[in-house]
């Protein structure tokens, strides 16, 4: 499930481009059946002692506070629907009363724990987005990563949520075991066809003591290096472009404990990553070898950023090429307006 990103107050409450307003409260693998191979929530989504009865206060204050806005409390880290009833009744009932036509909730969950009971209570509850752990559509990979549904179980999940005039996001994890680039090319299918609302993906990681720390100890599963996960997701972003699918977030939270990690393709910035990716995608249809490539404040920021790393790159698929900062408008006039509205 979408992982936390953040304990601190202030900073739980995340504007988005849509101007929803975001007060997470993190139920790390509550109502989850299993552990995930590569799971450790506990980890991600901070392993302090969570104080619930302080977080449902501060869910009450927030939805006072920013009253008229569009905003959500979401419950993220476990399988909501997963929940005992009386348990999943006791959050919502704790927050509804505080609702208003701006407000709503926002869930995450497992593919499984989902059907037209569940979805009707959903929206009888204020819950208006759902977002599914699918982490992959296809069998094979579904099969390798120990995932306990089937694609056609994952599609009907989504389409269930669809039916139901929810608002559907999904979790993909570029990198599971079994994954290839057909897979890759079946996700992109699958998302395209369900019509998501948006996506997030996170490239998987080992994370010390799961499943998959094992099996990788055993030589068995290699993840994606760095540079592959950010090509991945930079593919992503350009599909998710031409098909209308919001993609919210890319990598795991910046702030995770990095000793627990022991192999795979976490950076702190791994989303900045992935715009000088599509940077240099976009640089090198327009430059020749040996070419001084012109680039603004911004584009200089990402090429030399996090220690030079697409400087490397650049150089390596436009060969002999050196870069030179300029000012935007001299950019811009050089190079169309396609780069200056890159983002
Ligand atoms: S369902 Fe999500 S939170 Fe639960 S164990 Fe799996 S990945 Fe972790």
């Amino acid at each position: 499930m979408p992982p936390s990103s953040t304990h601190s107050d202030i900073e739980r409450i995340m504007k988005r481009k849509t101007k929803t307003l975001i007060f997470p409260i993190f139920l790390p693998m509550q109502g989850c059946r299993e552990r995930c191979i590569y799971c450790d929530q506990n980890l991600i989504a901070s392993d302090e002692a969570i104080d619930y009865d302080q977080q449902l206060e501060l869910a009450k204050t927030f939805l006072q506070a920013h009253s008229g806005k569009a905003r959500q409390v979401a419950f993220y880290g476990g399988t909501f629907t997963g929940l005992e009833q009386g348990k999943r009744d006791a959050l919502i009932s704790a927050l509804k009363g505080y609702l208003d036509e701006e407000a709503s909730f926002r869930i995450s969950t497992h593919p499984l724990f989902i059907n037209e009971e569940i979805t009707r209570w959903c929206k009888e509850s204020g819950i208006k987005t759902i977002e599914l752990g699918i982490q992959d559509f296809d069998e094979a990979v579904l099969r390798a990563s120990g995932r306990n549904y089937t694609t056609e179980e994952a599609v009907t999940a989504c389409k269930l949520v669809k039916d139901a005039g929810l608002e559907l996001g999904v979790q993909l994890m570029p990198g599971l075991p079994g994954s290839s680039p057909d897979s890759l090319i079946f996700n992109q299918t699958q998302v395209e066809r369900l019509k998501l609302d948006f996506l997030r993906l996170y490239p998987v990681i080992v994370i010390r003591g799961t499943v998959l720390h094992q099996i990788w100890l055993r030589g068995e599963y290699q993840p994606l290096s760095l540079e592959e996960a950010v090509a991945q997701c930079a593919d992503w972003q350009q599909f998710c472009e031409r098909v209308g699918v919001k993609i919210i977030k890319m990598g795991l939270p910046s702030q995770m404990d990095q000793s627990s990690i022991v192999a795979g393709p976490w950076h702190p910035a791994f989303g900045q990553l992935v715009q000088a990716e599509l940077l240099v995608r976009i640089l090198e249809q327009q430059n020749e070898p040996d070419s001084i490539i012109k680039l603004d404040k911004k584009q200089w920021a990402l090429i030399m950023g996090n220690k030079k790393m697409y400087l490397e790159v650049l150089q390596r698929r436009i060969p002999g090429s050196r870069v030179e900062l300029v000012k935007s408008d001299t950019a811009k006039a050089e190079r169309g307006n396609n780069i200056t509205n890159f983002k």
